[in-house]
């Protein structure tokens, strides 16, 4: 069985429970706050928990190294969406302790690519 035939086993059962019931709540970000973070997998229960943010209170975005690359790409479109068509009043950019994106070399991302078989012509585009 497949991690997602798992996913969406377990999902359906969730849904049949009315698992989500106590997670109901507006798109409003109650504490009028935005969280851009890292995708990092250590953060995913630890950075809520940490800031006693539970579900509704905020919106979080997160990226590789909580970065934001292009000033119109989709993480900044993200945080102006949340800024000024829900409420949020404040951005919070929270970063980690050892995170994978310090440690990443493009040239070496990129000769892991070609060798997972993405072709030189995908560079060229
Ligand atoms: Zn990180």
């Amino acid at each position: 069985m497949s991690l997602l035939t798992d996913i969406l086993e377990f999902n359906g059962q969730f849904v049949e429970e009315k698992g989500y019931e106590p997670y109901i709540t507006t798109k409003y970000p109650n504490k009028k706050l935005v969280v851009l973070s890292c995708m990092d997998s250590r953060l995913v229960e630890l950075l809520p928990k940490s800031m006693n943010l539970r579900n509704g209170d905020v919106k979080i975005v997160k990226s590789a190294g909580a970065i934001v690359n292009h000033p119109f790409g989709s993480i900044m479109r993200s945080i102006l969406v949340a800024l000024y068509e829900l409420n949020a009043e404040e951005v919070f950019v929270v970063g980690h302790y050892d995170c994978g994106m310090s440690a990443v070399d493009s040239e070496t991302m990129i000769k892991h690519m070609k060798e997972r078989g993405i072709s030189d012509e995908t560079f060229d585009i």
